[in-house]
Parts: C-alpha cells; structure tokens; sequence
C-alpha cells in the first residue's frame, strides 16, 4: 500500500512513475499492484503507452472480494435515502469532470471528444436513475390473503457483485454496472477493460469524494484470469458482463456452476431495413451517423443495411456521404471518427473486408490503406462500404466491429425481415419508412431486442432496460431500467398474521389455506 499521501481519490497513479501504473482499488484505497506482470494501455492514435495496468495478483483479488464483503452488512443497513444521495453528488461531479473523463477516454480509446462526451453522459444518466432507486426497488403488499394474514415482497440486495467490461465505453458500460449495484444495498468489485481503464479509475474517484464508504466499490484489473477468478469466487453472488460472444458464453457457464446469477451483453450485427418510401437525406444521414460513428465500434452500431427494391440506387450518394467524413486523431476537433482500438483489431478488419471482395462482394469505398498526417502509426481505418453482400460471406456471418457498412439488397420487404431474423444475433434492427403500416409490422416480426423505427442507434434511457436478445444476451434480467434492479436484488416474502384470537383455534395438521 503505498504512501498515505498517495493512498488518496484524489491522486490513484503513482507520481513519478512513466509511464504510470494503474492502481487496484481495495478497501478504500488506491494500491499499486505487487504483480510483475503488467500490460500496456496504447493510446491507438499514437502508439504511444498512455499508463500500465496489472494483471492483479491472486490476493490481491481475494483482499477486493473480503473488503467488498466486509463493507456489505453496514452498507445494506444504510438508509437507501442515503445512498441515493451518493449518487445524487456522484451524478454532480461527474458533470463537473466530464471533459477529464472525455479526454481520457480519447486518450487510451480513441474516440473523439464529443463522442467521449456521450460515452460519459449516456452513463450519467444510469446514475441520475438510480437516485430514485427507493421507488424503483419498491415491494408489494396484499392484505388480508387470509383471515388476518398479510402477506408483503421487499427486495433485498444480494451482497458482493462484479463486473467485467470491454473495450469500446470505458465510462458508460461501469457506469451501466455499479451504480445500479451499490444503489440496491450491494457492494461492488469491478474489472475494467485492460485496454482502457483510466475512466474506471476516475469513476471510482469520484465516487469516492461523492461519499461512497470503503470497500463498496473496489476495482482489479486483468484479463482471463481475473476473469475466471471472478466467475469461481464463492463469495461473488452476481456477474454483470458486457464484451464478446466468447468471453461472454464462457462467463455465464462457468459463473452459472457456481451458483452465480449472470446478465451478458454480447455482440451484435444490427441492420437497417431501408425502404424507397423513407425520406432519402434523413435515412442516409442516419446510416453514415450509425454505421461509422465511433469508427464503428459499438455494439448497437448499424453494420448492415438492406436495402429495399428502388432504394439500392441510393448507394451511390451513401458512399458520396461516407467519403466526406475525416478520419483524424480523436483529439483533432475536425474529427468524426478516431483510430479502432489497436493494431490486431485493424487487421482483423481489413482481412474481414478482404474476405468479402474475396467472396464476391463489390468494394463501394475502400479505408484500409488510409494515412492520417500527423498520425502515422495510429491504428486507422476509413469508411468502408461493401455491397451485394450474401448472407454466406465470412464478413457478415462475423462481427467487423470497425467503420466498416455491408449493403444488402432485397426485393420485398418480407424479404427484407426474413434476412434479419435469420441473423444469429438480436441486439438492434432499425426500420426507414413513412409508412406507420409497414413500420407496425417491423415492430411485430422483427426478431432483434430493440428495434428503432427511423431511429439509428435504439438504446432506451435507463428508465427502460437494454434489451439485446438471441446470441447478443444471455441471462433473463437485462441491464439497468426495472430489470437491472431485479437483477442486484432478490425478493423476500413475508407473511404474517396478527389475530385477535388469544385462544387460537386450536392444532390442524392439515396443510393451512386460504378461507
Ligand atoms: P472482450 O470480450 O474481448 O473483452 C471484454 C472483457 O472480457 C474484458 O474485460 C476482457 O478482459 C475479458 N475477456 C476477454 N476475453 C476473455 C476470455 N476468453 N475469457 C475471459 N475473459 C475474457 O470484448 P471487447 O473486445 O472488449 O469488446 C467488444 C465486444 O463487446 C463486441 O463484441 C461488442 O459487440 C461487445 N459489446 C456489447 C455490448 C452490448 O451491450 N451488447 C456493449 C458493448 C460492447
């Protein structure tokens, strides 16, 4: 544990250090790891290493796990008033630091700025939700079931939870988790994304300074083994985990044997259904906007658009579109998309493109090969569009998870769903009509969690839940909105009965009903 003065929220890296290393959070307090082997967190624009994080040690995790215990029987019994109030500051000071956390985020993810802003305020808003969580997690009452029996539900929180995130919202997806958790009465062990965990830190700083008590929320870093320490430990009631199918299928099997319950967000491949009725500029705005925003690295971002009978002559003025895009430093303030997340990443997604030129796929615009002055070495990709995309292609049966837009076409518009809903994952589906028939109908047959009707990018406010279904979501309680408070609490029934009978009525065996 280092040096009181450094043991503080207000400074958790190592001073002196270049490049720092990312500190654990345990009990409290901000620990610089003991593990001799770290990773480098690579600011994609640049290549150059941003900080260093841990793969935290096996007692180091344990000594998380115990202070999350140990602070769980006091923070249950704290008022929820009271621990709605600690969101309430944590939702004020996180709009007071939010061009820290933007900058950082731009820093080791490399979205751009204003993106990074919206990465943070989509989070902001899980937070400002759950100020009314004693409402939210309200119970139910029926009286008198029986003769002078009430019987009453109240929601109890579960005790030690985690999360597990990924890469592409380093402040929205912990903020998804934590807030939710510890709101509910849990204590909270959390593992950012080892590619980007500088936001988490901050989060967890200002949680701190907002009054959260020690120990309810703890941070540990690392990859596989963290991971499956996380899913094997007893004392570990729930897991949320949001990432890919492979991490994500292995977590929710392996933490489900121990008894764990477990909500998994997983990958995605959303399309646009496009109609020739939809305003054509609207449509095709949205498409550019969705498809590579954030250079396509989120999980509701718009990879495919199938385009409906006379609206595939549209193509050519989507790509005029894609073309006016810059493709710049997240930094850069002319920037609409940043570099993807590292060198591996960008290869995958060229050789994915490739593969579908290879497939017989036609390349409508081509980014592989793009420099960016100033960043040379950045891990950038431009707008890419491929077209007379098959359903057998490697490129779509795969997530790209890049700036990357597959055009499809189809003659009818049941055509059109049929190619949707035999599509493995079901995270978002967006429809662009004029037609509020047709627009039912999508609504109705669609097989995707949240459907967008002339709306790009469907992700409800955390008043709703985020809802992905198939093969983007495992587990039966969704993140945030009513389910999320499901999710970190577990319901209690009581019965009792109070009766102006001092005699009773005497000893039946038989099994009580209600008369
Ligand atoms: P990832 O699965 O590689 O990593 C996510 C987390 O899992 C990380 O913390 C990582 O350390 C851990 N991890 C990685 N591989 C693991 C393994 N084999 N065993 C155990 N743990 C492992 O995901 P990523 O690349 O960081 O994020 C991108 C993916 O996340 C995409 O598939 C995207 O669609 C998905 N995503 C989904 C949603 C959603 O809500 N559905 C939101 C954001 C991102």
């Amino acid at each position: 544990i280092r040096s009181a003065q450094h043991a503080t929220a207000a400074q958790p890296y190592s001073t002196g250090r270049q490049p720092p290393r990312v500190p654990n959070l345990i009990g409290g307090a901000f620990v610089d790891s003991k593990s001799s082997s770290y990773i480098d967190v690579i600011n994609p624009a640049t290549q150059e290493v941003v900080s260093q994080v841990p793969l935290t040690t096996r007692e180091e995790f344990k000594a998380a796990v115990s202070a999350a215990k140990d602070a769980f029987p006091s923070w249950r019994n704290t008022p929820v008033t009271t621990r709605q109030r600690v969101m309430l500051k944590l939702q004020e000071l996180i709009r007071r630091d939010i061009d820290k956390l933007a900058l950082n985020i731009t820093t080791e993810q490399g979205k751009t700025l204003k993106d990074a802003q919206g990465d943070v305020f989509r989070g902001l808003e899980v937070v400002e939700h759950a100020c009314g969580m004693a409402t939210l997690q309200m119970g139910e009452y029926v009286s008198n079931v029986s003769s002078g029996i009430d019987t009453y539900s109240i929601r109890e929180p579960l005790g030690v939870c985690a999360g597990i995130c990924p890469f592409n919202f380093p402040a929205m997806i912990p903020l998804w988790m934590f807030p939710v958790a510890v709101t509910c009465g849990n204590t909270f062990v959390l593992k950012p994304s080892e590619k980007d965990p500088g936001a988490s830190i901050i989060l967890a700083e200002l949680a701190m300074e907002a009054g959260l008590p020690k120990g309810v929320l703890n941070i540990v870093h690392g990859t596989t083994d963290t991971v499956n320490a996380i899913c094997d430990d007893e004392n570990i009631r729930a897991i949320s985990f949001v990432g890919s199918n492979t991490a994500g299928m292995h977590i929710y099997g392996r933490a489900a044997a121990k008894g764990k319950r477990v909500q998994s967000n997983m990958g995605a491949k959303n399309h646009a259904v496009v109609l020739p009725d939809a305003s054509m500029d609207a449509t095709l705005n949205a498409l550019v906007a969705a498809g590579f925003g954030a250079a396509g690295q989120r999980c509701m971002a718009l990879s495919t658009v199938v385009f409906v009978g006379d609206s595939k002559l549209w193509e050519e003025k989507l790509v005029e579109l894609a073309k006016s895009l810059k493709v710049n430093s997240g930094l850069e303030p002319d920037a609409d998309l940043g570099p993807v997340i590292s060198k591996q990443a960008k290869e995958r997604i060229c050789k994915l493109i490739q593969s579908g030129v290879d497939d017989g796929a036609r390349l409508l615009l081509d980014g592989t090969d793009i420099v960016v002055p100033g960043y040379e070495r950045g891990n950038f990709v431009g707008p890419t569009i491929l077209t007379d995309v098959r359903a057998d292609m490697e490129c779509y049966k795969e997530e790209i998870f890049g700036p990357v837009l597959l055009c499809m076409h189809a003659d009818s518009f049941d055509e059109a769903i049929k190619i949707v809903n035999r599509n493995k994952y079901g995270n978002g589906a967006s429809l662009f009509t004029t037609s509020g028939i047709v627009a039912r109908k999508f609504q109705n047959e669609i097989e995707a969690g949240q459907v967008g009707i002339n709306v790009p990018i469907p992700v409800p406010l955390p008043f709703f839940s985020f809802t992905g279904s198939k093969a983007s979501f495992a587990g039966d309680l969704n993140f945030y909105g009513k389910a999320g408070v499901h999710f970190f609490t577990q319901i209690k029934t009581i019965t009792q009965q109070w009766k102006d009978s001092p005699g009773g009525t005497g000893v039946s065996l038989a099994m009580p009903t209600s008369q």
